[in-house]
């Protein structure tokens, strides 16, 4: 473990794990009562919940887990806390994650990795990059708690700790006083031990915010009721949809089995269940890496050390290497991976065959998801649905369970990248999509299962997920 820790070079705080899983990187003091202690009359009334440390909440820090940002306090509450506040809620603390989101295990952190203890004693991986809330939920520490999905970084965590893990449809929750990943792909959503906690928190933070220019307005929000369907409304059997494309030959065997076994429950349950097609699903990956970091490169040059960011001791220096110390020492290793990779496929040489050519790509991803639904995207004008559509599609989480902590470290950075060949997708399209959690038989870990639907049909993946728990 402590070469776990040493990886990422510099470290603000010393790091012990003991009975904690460390998924707090702040917690709720005496010192914060008043702020988020008040008590509020709503629906989440009394609820506590975490928030991962890249969404500002006033009172506390938001590092992103990185020294960059140590001790940065944002004066005002991101637009989702406030929300959550209103309605009542208690924010609980602030959560360990991946540094700004980046990887898939939260071993990239300022402060050390979250720990996943399992029944057997050894340490696995708790997904990442928003590990500390699938910890802090699934140690029932906290009610629910908020994440960020970029690619994945909800629906890892939650399959690989047996909570539910949701990331709504791109652009219905707030991402004003988010930090920033890669705006085209960002979203904020949801981990808890249940569906219906899931619910009623999106129904306190699904709301238009004029401050977030994606924020999907409200006359699409009407148009979305209008056109996307619940259970009851269907009149029919629901129809799940089974990408071919997602029985990779790496798929682990326990894996495969779950899915399976699930699929052949669903049949007895009166649900229908097809074989369908997103031949792109293989090229969504490489795309996915080409495009989150080419806009993290972007994002990232804030932390300059004068508009953000720790400043390097000394002044006698110009602002090239200021710059550069800066960003020499206070970024951990994986943030200059990607700060490398997307500036050079957004360099002029490099361009047109990775950066133009992975959003082709995305448009790809899109349309073949379009092909498959029944229910038509509503944010595309012409857009008409599959007459004999499915409704959402079911298909594993990641390729594997939680490895072990050691395993992870072991890695190549790609062989890292590999775990999020399942979650991307998702996001290249903007889809809803949950992680599931299925308890394996004479174990105590469990495989986590993807539902994902139509943009905008939050509710009907949110209803079926309830009907599987
Ligand atoms: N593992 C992916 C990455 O590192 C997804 C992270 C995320 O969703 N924030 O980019």
């Amino acid at each position: 473990l402590r070469n776990v820790v040493s990886r990422h070079g510099r470290y603000t705080r010393a790091y012990s794990h003991g009975a904690a899983s460390n998924a707090f990187i702040t917690q709720h003091t005496a010192e914060l009562d008043g702020i988020s202690t008040q008590a509020v009359r709503g629906p989440l009334e009394g609820r506590k919940i975490a928030v991962k440390d890249n969404i500002c909440t006033a009172g506390y820090d938001t590092t992103c887990a990185s020294s960059t940002l140590a001790g940065f306090r944002s004066p005002l509450d991101s637009t989702v806390v406030r929300l959550l506040r209103e309605a009542g809620a208690l924010i609980q603390g602030k959560t360990n994650m991946d540094e700004f989101g980046m990887g898939s295990h939260s071993i990239n952190s300022a402060h050390g990795p979250v720990v996943n203890q399992g029944g057997d004693g050894k340490l696995y991986s708790a997904g990442g990059s928003s590990g500390g809330s699938a910890m802090a939920v699934t140690t029932d520490q906290s009610w629910a708690a908020l994440g960020t999905d970029t690619g994945g970084s909800i629906r890892l965590p939650a399959a690989f700790t047996g909570t539910f893990g949701f990331k709504p449809s791109y652009g219905l929750i707030s991402r004003n006083g988010v930090v920033a990943y890669a705006n085209s792909l960002d979203t904020v959503g949801i981990l808890a031990n249940s569906t219906h906690k899931i619910q009623q928190t999106f129904s306190a933070i699904s709301k238009f915010d004029h401050k977030d220019p994606t924020s999907v307005t409200p006359s699409t929000r009407k148009n979305i009721l209008k056109v996307t369907p619940n259970l009851r409304m269907l009149g029919r059997p629901l129809r799940i949809g089974i990408p071919g494309e997602y029985n990779i030959e790496e798929l682990d065997q326990d894996v495969r089995h779950a899915w399976v076994e699930l699929l052949e429950t669903l049949q007895d349950h009166n649900i229908s269940i097809s074989a369908v097609s997103i031949p792109s699903t293989k090229y969504a990956l490489s795309t996915y890496y080409v495009l989150a970091p080419a806009e993290a490169s972007s994002n990232l040059a804030r932390y300059d050390g004068i508009r953000y960011g720790t400043r390097p001791e000394g002044s006698d220096m110009n602002a090239g290497t200021l710059f550069s110390r800066t960003r020499d020492i206070s970024f951990g290793e994986e943030v200059k991976r990607r700060i490398l990779l997307g500036t050079y496929t957004l360099s002029s040489e490099a361009m047109d065959n990775y950066f133009m050519q992975s959003q082709r790509v995305r448009r790809l991803v899109q349309r073949d998801f379009n092909r498959v639904f029944q229910t038509r995207n509503v944010l595309e004008e012409g857009s008409v649905g599959t007459e004999d559509g499915v409704d959402l599609l079911l298909c594993p989480t990641a390729p594997c369970s939680a490895p072990e902590l050691a395993a992870v470290e072991a890695q190549t950075p790609v062989e890292g990248y590999t775990t999020d060949v399942f979650t991307v997708p998702a996001s290249l399209a903007g889809l809803p999509a949950i992680s599931i959690p299925l308890k394996q038989r004479d174990s105590k870990s469990s495989i986590g299962m993807q539902l994902i639907g139509q943009y905008g049909t939050d509710s009907l993946v949110l209803e079926a997920s309830g009907l599987l728990e």
